[in-house]
């Protein structure tokens, strides 16, 4: 079966929303909407590295979907589409049918479309996925708005994923193998949230890239870390590790005035927030339990270690 066979037998359904022109030419098409902005990331999974090899091909499709859609709501816009650059070792339609329900599911549910990519056999099963998103001209939240009081805080919760990576087969795998960008959140937080960052990388290292980026310092309040009930076995520092260096959450990390954070608990939204420390003048990160200063170590995943 030809590359075009297989664009037209998993990849070219009929698209979520508007797209003026999808799959199947040269380019897409889209017609921006008045007063916004294009928001775009590309994110890279490669087999072995980023997902054990023998994942199943729909978590696949799943989360190189989500991680995407993860860093748009991280903008505060909203996903609109997304392409797709897949590279087989060979043709498995089993792996591909699943792979593109996946996908599929994941568009749908955040209704996004799949509107363009490219096929191309190489020995390494490799998928690099585009989003595009909307956001109002000039309302995109970035890793440099973080202000000295400021409140930080967190989606849903954290250490999950790195859990779960080391326990297969624990119920928490769901969280690994399907996480859940949190595009309402993310647009919900337009106009409240000061800074915003995804936690793809542990939260203690994507807390200290708007840090960095702000020119700030923060200190956080230990038992404030959201900890699913799975982990509550574990002593202290085994969960704190877990919530703070532990990668793969796709959860919201951001920043917002003690005002704004008394308006978002007024929203109606479909995730917990837990407040886990402030933003202060003085660089660095450090911790607090129960009041007192708590010296901690942790590890941040390293693209390139
Ligand atoms: P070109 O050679 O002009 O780059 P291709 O033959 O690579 O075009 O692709 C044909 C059409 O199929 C294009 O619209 C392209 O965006 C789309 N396409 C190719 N691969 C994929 C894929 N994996 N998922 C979605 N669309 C794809
Ligand atoms: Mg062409």
């Amino acid at each position: 079966m030809a590359e075009f066979s297989i664009i037209d037998t998993y990849f070219n359904r009929k698209n979520a929303n508007s797209v003026d022109l999808g799959v199947g030419d040269d380019s897409a098409l889209l017609t921006p909407p008045p007063q916004q902005q294009l928001v775009i990331c590309a994110d890279t999974l490669v087999a072995g590295r980023h997902f054990p090899m023998d994942t199943d091909p729909h978590a696949i499709g799943w989360k190189s979907v989500a991680v995407n859609l993860s860093d748009i709501a991280a903008m505060g816009a909203t996903p609109h589409s997304i392409l797709l650059a897949l590279s087989l070792p060979q043709i498995d339609h089993d792996w591909l049918k699943a792979f593109s329900q996946g996908l599929y599911d994941c568009c749908d549910q955040f209704g996004v479309s799949l509107i363009g990519g490219d096929t191309t056999q190489s020995p390494h099963l490799t998928l690099s996925v585009t989003a595009l998103g909307w956001v109002d001209i000039g309302q995109a939240i970035t890793r440099s708005g973080a202000k000295p009081g400021d409140l930080i805080c967190v989606s849903g919760t954290v250490g999950d994923a790195a859990f779960a990576l080391q326990h297969l087969g624990h119920p928490l795998q769901k969280r690994l193998d399907y996480p859940t960008p949190r595009c309402q959140l993310g647009a919900a937080l337009k106009g409240l949230a000061h800074s915003m960052i995804d936690v793809s990388d542990g939260l203690a290292q994507d807390l200290g890239h708007i840090l960095k980026a702000s020119q700030v310092g923060a200190k956080l309040q230990l038992e404030n870390l959201p900890i699913s009930p799975a982990l509550h076995a574990l002593n202290d520092e085994q969960k704190w590790q877990y919530a703070l260096a532990g990668g793969d959450d796709y959860e919201l990390c951001f920043t917002i005035s003690p005002q704004n954070y008394e308006k978002l608990l007024q929203k109606q939204l479909d995730i917990s927030i837990s407040m886990i420390g402030t933003i202060q003048q003085q660089h660095g990160l450090t911790f607090e339990k129960d009041g007192t200063d708590h010296l901690f170590q942790f590890n941040g995943y390293q693209h390139f270690a």
